[in-house]
């Protein structure tokens, strides 16, 4: 029997993308070849691009509006740094939700001045910062809409004249936005579209060639655009797979569909941790993260038997993150509802247990 997977990611995919992967593996297209051996330069592969491309953006409602799509390769934390590389001139302002906006201004700190606007970092970052303001002569502002370690999740976004950046690794495609307020969005593959390998970044074409560095070939997004996401050779089994899960989520329904059952699968294990006295959720509430729930057992002694019981359900990948301890449960897109009906099933249980 299948697992339930909560890991935070790499993380679960739909069954049907993973069947469809694995026999594009052993014989893409009908063929005879893999999809691992095929050039990347023929149209099957370039087809796949071009499709993953436009549904990244026809699922965020971004055709037609300067927008383009990449797929490229170095994780989300490469993005920390060609962020700033292609638009930091002097100054940007940030907001420190968690350990990856803190990685994301180290960067940024190599390039220009860095305003931290708010900060969570005096509680652990267990809430999102509010009522800070963006000042008017910042090259863009950059946040993390979802902090995947601690579990918060910004609810609104600054209504400012500035340049809206992005990192939305572990909440892309999970919920509707204005993402036309953004100018750039970037996200690793790994948790909403697909395996690790590959990061999505979309781009508003008109907020690049602004700086006046020189930009490595490989760093700039201007090569990347110029050249399809193929400037060099691209991940192509993630992106395979990243197209495979975008059209999944298309033919489901689109970002409306998925939110709806997001907000249901959260509603339903937050409700439980709230009523479970042998169990504490350690954000705060108006800041919880429908994708990643953290909690704490109430008596640690009971971690033993919590986590045996967890085990024989098939419930797999609820540790919380190295640096916090405690529990994480992360339900991405492809969770089923079902999976935490298993985990809040077991938090019961072990009430009745002792
Ligand atoms: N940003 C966020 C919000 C993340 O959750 C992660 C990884 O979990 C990263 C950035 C780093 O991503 P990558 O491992 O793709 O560099």
């Amino acid at each position: 029997m299948k697992k339930h997977n909560f890991s935070a990611g790499p993380c679960i995919l739909p069954e049907d993308v993973l069947k469809k992967a694995s026999e594009a593996v052993l014989n893409f297209n009908g063929d005879n070849l893999s999809l691992l051996e095929i050039s990347h330069r023929s149209k099957p592969f370039v087809d796949v691009m071009e499709k993953a491309r436009s549904l990244a953006l026809e699922l965020l409602g971004l055709e037609n509006k300067g927008y383009k799509a990449l797929f490229l390769q170095g994780g989300a934390s490469l993005e920390f740094l060609m962020v700033a590389y292609n638009l930091l001139q002097k100054k940007a302002a940030y907001l420190n939700t968690g350990t990856w906006a803190d990685n994301a201004i180290k960067e940024a700190k190599a390039f220009g001045e860095v305003l931290v606007v708010g900060s969570s970092k005096d509680k652990g970052f267990n809430y999102i910062p509010k009522g800070y303001s963006i000042p008017e002569d910042v090259d863009y502002f950059h946040c993390t809409s979802n902090n995947t370690i601690v579990g918060t999740q910004m609810k609104t976004f600054p209504k400012t004249n500035v340049s809206l950046v992005c990192d939305m690794s572990s909440d892309i495609f999970s919920r509707q936005l204005d993402f036309e307020k953004f100018d750039l969005i970037y996200a690793g593959a790994q948790k909403n579209m697909g395996p690790a390998g590959t990061t999505l970044i979309i781009v508003k074409e008109e907020i690049l060639g602004k700086v006046e560095r020189h930009i490595p070939t490989m760093l700039d997004y201007q090569v990347h655009i110029d050249k399809d996401s193929m400037a060099n050779t691209p991940s192509v089994f993630a992106v395979y797979v990243s197209m495979l899960t975008l059209q999944w989520l298309k033919d489901l329904g689109g970002i409306p569909f998925i939110e709806e059952v997001n907000n249901k699968k959260a509603a339903l294990l937050y409700t439980e941790i709230d009523r479970n006295s042998l169990f504490k959720g350690v954000v705060a509430k108006e800041d919880r993260s429908t994708m990643n729930a953290t909690f704490v057992l109430t008596d640690e002694n009971l971690t033993a038997t919590f986590d045996k019981m967890c085990k024989q359900a098939g419930i797999n990948g609820i540790d919380g993150h190295r640096s916090v301890g405690g529990y994480r449960a992360s339900m991405y897109n492809a969770l089923p509802l079902y999976s935490v009906q298993v985990l809040v099933d077991v938090m019961q249980e072990l009430e009745r247990t002792i």
